[in-house]
């Protein structure tokens, strides 16, 4: 019977970051993942032989010397990835209802200044009010900057900036307003919640740099898990995990779906939390915290079309489209059956195939949970195929053709470049992921309780902890550094934030 010094339950971004690096320290490690592919939201599918990202679109921080690039750098995979760098003058174009103009963010913070400028000549003093704030609440988070220690007041003192309130002080321009937040489906803003250091920290990254994964982001999993494999580690796939065992205060295994039994002398949980409680079977965790932590919100859900193109039909585009209507972007999520879809976001996949000319183009909107609760006894994965039936059909061909058409007014003639489309529901991103309502960032952040939604990496079990997307931020980034965090928990100290500075 192997006792494995760490066992890992979840292979998303945040448990391969663990896994790989507590590897690196010595430590004998066991992945348990319940799908077929690794990676969590790093999967790529592939339909009619083009390969679809379920959540990589883009990444920031990754030029020379940045956040994601030393991470990646120390983990020995960055020379590995074929990155392909959006435009260095628009990363990201802001678009609107009744408004025929592209609004622009480039990289680079003078760079993005200068290109707003165009369409915004009075507004320099604002702007610059905007990026300097952005640059200010960053510096305050020292993980973010691979700096150990700080100041914990001064962390706290940025928490409690509202985004809404930030943006409409720098400028009473409506439609600047609605331009700085204009791809706010990166963090799902919701104007009576969303802390300006969640639109800090992500649109900090972009700015700064902007990349793409040519041929899919799966590989960043990949390349982990044969790092991990060489360190002597094992990783399991189709492994769900089904109990975590609690003995002596302690956990001493966990029982998979067959069955069978892994034992380990610490485990981290890569589940989100609620997930992770539900499957611990202890007094030792009160039921003040389980309440404390059901109770904090989900992220709403995404529903995603992924067009193929026929051949050399529709140009390659190497930047990002994020589109609202009038009037609502500060409550995007707050559609209805009426007017939704109220906002898109479009990436097109980098291929090594091709450069000219796009294979392939992602549409992500939002989805309420409660518009496939219906079809929620169903399940269906690759490993677990079942069909939902032909009412979810139905209703997704239809959902599919309302966002098609509002993406076709943008792009006339996008139907007729159009050889097949697939799509994913709220649903499908539960089934692969294992939370409870297919949210896309997990648990909510809150600038009105700021601590209520930070999680730790530790539980009430000494040796239980917990990493991904739910403890700190979402997105690639935000999951390694959550994937930092646990590892400190872990080993006790922060020489690791200082090693992979200095890798
Ligand atoms: C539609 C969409 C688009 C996105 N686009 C981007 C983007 O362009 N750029 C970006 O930076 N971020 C993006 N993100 C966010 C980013 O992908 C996630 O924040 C991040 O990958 C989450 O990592 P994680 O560590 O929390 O693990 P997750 O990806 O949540 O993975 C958790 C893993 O645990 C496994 N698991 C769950 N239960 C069990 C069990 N019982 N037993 C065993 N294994 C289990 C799951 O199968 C999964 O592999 C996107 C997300 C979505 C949904």
């Amino acid at each position: 019977m192997t006792n494995f010094d760490i066992v890992i339950i979840g292979s998303g971004m945040g448990g391969l970051v663990c896994a790989d690096i507590l590897g690196r320290e010595g430590y004998t490690i066991c992945v348990l993942e319940k799908n077929k592919q690794i990676g969590g939201c790093l999967q790529t599918y592939v339909r009619d032989k083009v390969i679809f990202d379920s959540g990589v679109h883009y990444l920031g921080g990754l030029a020379e010397g940045q956040n994601l690039y030393q991470v990646f750098k120390y983990l020995g995979i960055i020379d590995k990835l074929k990155l392909q760098k959006l435009e260095e003058d628009v990363f990201d174009k802001i678009i609107m209802e009744n408004d025929d103009k592209e609004y622009v963010f480039a990289q680079g913070y003078e760079n993005f200044i200068q290109h707003l400028l165009k369409d915004f000549p009075a507004e320099e003093k604002g702007l610059r009010k905007y990026c300097d704030k952005i640059k200010e609440v960053c510096s305050k988070f020292p993980l973010y900057n691979l700096r150990t220690g700080g100041d914990i007041k001064e962390k706290t003192s940025v928490l409690e900036i509202d985004t809404r309130a930030f943006i409409e002080s720098i400028t009473i321009d409506k439609k600047l307003q609605s331009v700085l937040a204009g791809n706010n489906m990166l963090y799902v803003l919701q104007s009576d919640k969303t802390p300006f250091y969640v639109h800090a920290m992500i649109l900090n990254s972009f700015i700064e740099s902007s990349w793409k994964c040519i041929d899919g982001g799966s590989v960043i999993g990949k390349l982990m898990a044969r790092n991990i494999r060489a360190q002597g580690g094992v990783i399991h796939r189709n492994a769900e995990v089904t109990k975590i065992i609690v003995e002596d205060g302690k956990v001493n295994a966990v029982e998979l779906k067959d069955g069978s039994h892994v034992y380990g002398k610490n485990f981290i949980s890569n589940m989100h939390p609620v997930r992770t409680l539900e499957l611990t079977d202890t007094s030792l965790i009160k039921n003040a915290y389980k309440h404390r932590i059901k109770s904090l919100e989900n992220s709403i859900g995404g529903f995603v079309v992924n067009i193929v193109f026929k051949k050399e039909s529709f140009k390659y585009i190497k930047h990002n489209y994020y589109y609202h209507k009038e009037g609502h972007v500060w409550t995007l999520v707050n559609y209805t059956e009426a007017n939704w879809p109220l906002c898109y976001a479009l990436f097109f996949s980098a291929s090594s195939r091709s450069g000219e000319y796009a294979e392939s183009m992602t549409i992500l909107t939002y989805m309420k949970y409660e518009e496939v609760k219906q079809w929620e006894d169903t399940v269906n994965t690759v490993s677990e195929e079942a069909e939902r039936g032909e009412d979810y059909e139905a209703f997704k061909k239809h959902k599919a053709e309302l966002l098609i058409d509002l993406v076709e007014e943008k792009f006339p003639g996008l139907k007729n470049c159009i050889k097949s489309y697939y799509t994913a529901t709220p649903l499908s991103y539960r089934d692969y992921i294992g939370n409870d309502d297919g949210s896309m960032y997990g648990i909510v952040k809150d600038y009105r309780n700021p601590l209520k939604t930070f999680i730790s990496p530790r539980t009430k079990l000494p040796n239980l902890y917990l990493t991904g997307q739910n403890l700190n931020l979402h997105g690639i980034l935000g999951a390694a550094m959550s994937g930092l965090v646990t590892c400190t928990a872990f080993l006790g100290n922060e020489d690791i934030i200082k090693k992979i500075r200095n890798a």
